[in-house]
């Protein structure tokens, strides 16, 4: 691992969610969607390979920001990283990743699967380049959402907050299917990015094509 930060501070953003606060390596630097390694620096769990995180801040930022789901059941890293407290020490690798923003479009995304349009979209609304385009993220409960208040800011009415397992005001309860992504899409010449878990993106992936995306317009992890 190439860089060794210091946690400045955590704080949950939902129930499950923790947003941590790292200082930032004098010599890092990354794209908005691009992805790290993190390995918790303490004995035993330097020995665990790294798993993957996005910088939630933005490049200027004088700090980096994560934001990351606890899976107690899986008894991992994310599970040691929600117990950590601010003077404990990560290490993190170069970025890496196909994330990034290339064009107005349509963002798709499931549970922390926002993290690396979060980046993108800071760096857009501080450029004033945001309007225009549509947010559709699903989670399980409106309780799942992350950010949901700066993500309503942001798109207004084109952010659909889909909630699968729970009925609401301003929420939508429905599966991305082609019919939904028929109505949403007005025409095939815009961007359409997907990030979530790997079964979600493969689903909306090849409904997208079926919709007669072409593949050099559709950004994801791959
Ligand atoms: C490029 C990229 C960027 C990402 N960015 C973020 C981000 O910014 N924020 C975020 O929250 N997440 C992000 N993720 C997802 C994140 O990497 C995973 O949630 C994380 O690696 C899980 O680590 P873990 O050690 O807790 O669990 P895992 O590594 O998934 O599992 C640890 C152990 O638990 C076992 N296990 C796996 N699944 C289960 C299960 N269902 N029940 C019981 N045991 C199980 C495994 O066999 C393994 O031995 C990203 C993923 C990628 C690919």
């Amino acid at each position: 691992m190439k860089h060794r930060t210091t946690i400045l501070m955590t704080e949950f953003i939902t129930h499950d969610v923790k947003r941590f606060i790292v200082k930032k390596p004098e010599t890092f630097s990354f794209t908005p969607g691009q992805g790290v390694e993190l390995v918790i620096d303490q004995e035993i769990w330097r020995e665990e390979e790294g798993r993957p995180f996005t910088p939630t801040s933005l490049p200027t930022d004088e700090v980096l920001e994560f934001s990351i789901k606890r899976y107690p059941e899986h008894k991992g890293v994310t599970d040691k990283l929600h117990t950590l407290k601010a003077g404990d020490h990560l290490l993190i690798s170069d970025p890496f990743g196909t994330i990034s923003y290339k064009g107005p479009g349509v963002f798709i995304a499931g549970g922390a699967g926002i993290t690396p349009f979060l980046a993108i979209f800071r760096q857009l609304a501080g450029a004033g380049a945001i309007a225009g385009q549509t947010l559709i993220f699903s989670n399980k409960t409106p309780a799942d959402i992350i950010c949901e208040k700066e993500l309503r800011h942001y798109f207004g009415s084109r952010c659909h907050l889909i909630c699968t397992r729970e009925k609401g005001k301003g929420y939508e309860n429905t599966r991305i299917d082609r019919e939904y992504l028929q109505k949403i899409f007005s025409d095939t010449k815009q961007y359409v990015y997907i990030c979530g878990p790997d079964k979600f993106v493969e689903a909306v992936n090849s409904i997208i094509m079926e919709l007669g995306f072409s593949t050099e317009t559709i950004v994801y992890e791959e």
